[in-house]
This record gives C-alpha cells, sequence and structure tokens, in this order.
C-alpha cells in the first residue's frame, strides 16, 4: 500500500474518514517503531490508555518490552488493562517529570495518545507536554504521537507505508 498524502483537514474528508485514517495510522507507526526498535532492551511508555486498543496492539506485539502505562484515570475494556504495577497514575504532567528520576533516557518507544477532539487544545498539550516526553527516550529510541510535537534534540522521521501524513508522527532521538 502506498502512503496517501492529505493535508492536515481536508473539506472532503468526513470525521469517519479522519479516524480511520488516524486508527491505520496509529497501527502502521507502532508496528514500524516495534521493529525498528528490536534491538532495544529499555521499557515502552503508553502515555494516554484510554479504551486500551493501542495498549493491547503493543503488549500484543511487543518482545518482552515492559510496557508502562501513564494515565489519570484506567477505564480500559477488561482484556486491555495494564498489571496494576506497570501504570503511573496521574496528570501526566506530573508523573513524567516525576518518571525521570526512576527511569532516566531509558525508554525505547514511547506513544502518546493524549488528544481529544480540539485540535487546538491538543496542539497547546503537546507543546507542554514535549520537553516533559523528550528527557525520558535512550538514544535511538522513537516516539510516535497521534499530534506533533515540539521537541529540540529529537528528528521527525518519514512515515512508514501504509500511514496517512498528518495523522501520525514520528521522531527519533
Ligand atoms: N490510544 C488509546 C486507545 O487506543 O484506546 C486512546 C487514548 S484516549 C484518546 C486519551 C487518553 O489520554 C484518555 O484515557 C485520557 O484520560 C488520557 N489523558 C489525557 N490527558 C491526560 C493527562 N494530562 N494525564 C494523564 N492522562 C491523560
Amino acid at each position: 500500500m502506498v502512503s496517501r498524502r492529505y493535508f492536515p483537514v481536508s473539506e472532503n474528508q468526513s470525521r469517519l474518514d479522519l479516524f480511520i485514517d488516524r486508527m491505520v495510522s496509529q497501527r502502521a507507526c507502532l508496528d514500524y517503531a516495534i521493529r525498528q526498535t528490536a534491538g532495544m532492551t529499555g521499557p515502552v511508555f503508553e502515555l494516554g490508555l484510554g479504551n486500551g486498543r493501542t495498549y493491547h496492539h503493543l503488549v500484543q506485539h511487543m518482545d518482552g518490552r515492559p510496557v508502562y502505562v501513564f494515565e489519570r484515570a484506567v477505564a480500559s475494556h477488561p482484556d486491555s488493562t495494564p498489571p496494576e504495577d506497570h501504570v503511573i497514575l496521574g496528570d501526566v504532567r506530573d508523573t513524567l517529570p516525576a518518571s525521570v528520576e526512576r527511569f532516566g533516557a531509558s525508554a525505547s518507544l514511547i506513544h502518546a495518545d493524549l488528544g481529544g477532539h480540539n485540535r487546538e487544545k491538543n496542539d497547546k498539550f503537546a507543546r507542554f507536554v514535549s520537553p516533559l516526553i523528550e528527557p525520558l527516550l535512550a538514544p535511538g529510541g522513537l516516539m510516535v504521537s497521534s499530534d506533533r510535537m515540539y521537541f529540540e534534540g529529537l528528528t521527525e522521521m518519514p512515515l512508514p507505508e501504509g500511514a496517512v501524513e498528518g495523522r501520525c508522527f514520528i521522531y527519533r532521538r
């Protein structure tokens, strides 16, 4: 499948189209990031559990690396609920800075899907959390996000085949 190029918002696209593009892109980017970091042993961080679909995908396809979930209120599908000792409960604006001491720059893969329906609010939040996420990523690690992020030292990567431009972003340290 060839990667499709879209402008961030197209008047021709329905909300269903946008949702499908986001889901397809999340899976393509997560699969790519899992493969690219397969030689690494550091933990994987899932920022925003929600229903737990992407958490479930990560756990299903992970090669033994622990997956820690950052979430303010766990309300996931029972099949996608992480063990308590792998949940870092609270607002990421507090838990990310607190985790730097515990984990250092060790994460092999960080996935963030923290946004809601308000694009402007999501962008403001992405600007705020980018410098909190950056110190947790190991050299060579990848960060996958549903929103554009604002990192100082990470490089934005081209999207893998099957992902839709603007619906997902990948960064490497
Ligand atoms: N990727 C998930 C899935 O596949 O089911 C969906 C994630 S959902 C869009 C976003 C999640 O991020 C929500 O569960 C919300 O509670 C969480 N979240 C949003 N802002 C947060 C914050 N500041 N701190 C912690 N969790 C947050």
